[in-house]
């Protein structure tokens, strides 16, 4: 938990979101504004920055978040292809920091982008 962080406070219910998705490890929320017709964020419930800052022990949680995408690629109608995009550092675009990866599905999913 990181006390200035969205994601934390989502996780530990200080803002509101609808969690579609958990497990041990990593839950799924809505984006706020979706880029695609299907547009989730699949976050692990430890708080990691980025993909930099991932270590040995957190193996399982990221093979877990990968889990997570087939999964919800199996579960969510029109989601059987999808793109997953990670973006790592505020250089690249990434503005909330803590470990994301957004799930983008539905139709015409080349053109998207986040
Ligand atoms: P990033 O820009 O870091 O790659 O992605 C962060 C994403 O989090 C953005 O797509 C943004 O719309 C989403 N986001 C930011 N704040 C909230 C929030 O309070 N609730 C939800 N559901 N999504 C959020
Ligand atoms: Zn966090």
């Amino acid at each position: 938990m990181s006390s200035n962080c969205v994601f934390c406070k989502i996780l530990n219910q200080e803002i509101p979101a609808t969690i579609i998705a958990q497990n041990d490890t990593v839950f799924v929320i809505k984006d706020i504004h979706p880029q695609a017709p299907l547009h989730y964020l699949i976050i692990p419930k430890k708080h990691v920055a980025d993909l930099t800052h991932i270590q040995p022990k957190d193996r399982d949680c990221v093979a877990d978040i990968l889990f997570m995408a087939q999964q919800l690629s199996q579960t969510l109608p029109n989601a059987r292809q999808f793109k997953l995009i990670a973006n790592n550092g505020p250089a690249v675009g990434q503005s909330v920091l803590h470990l994301h990866f957004h799930f983008l599905s539905g139709i015409k999913s080349n053109s998207f982008s986040v």
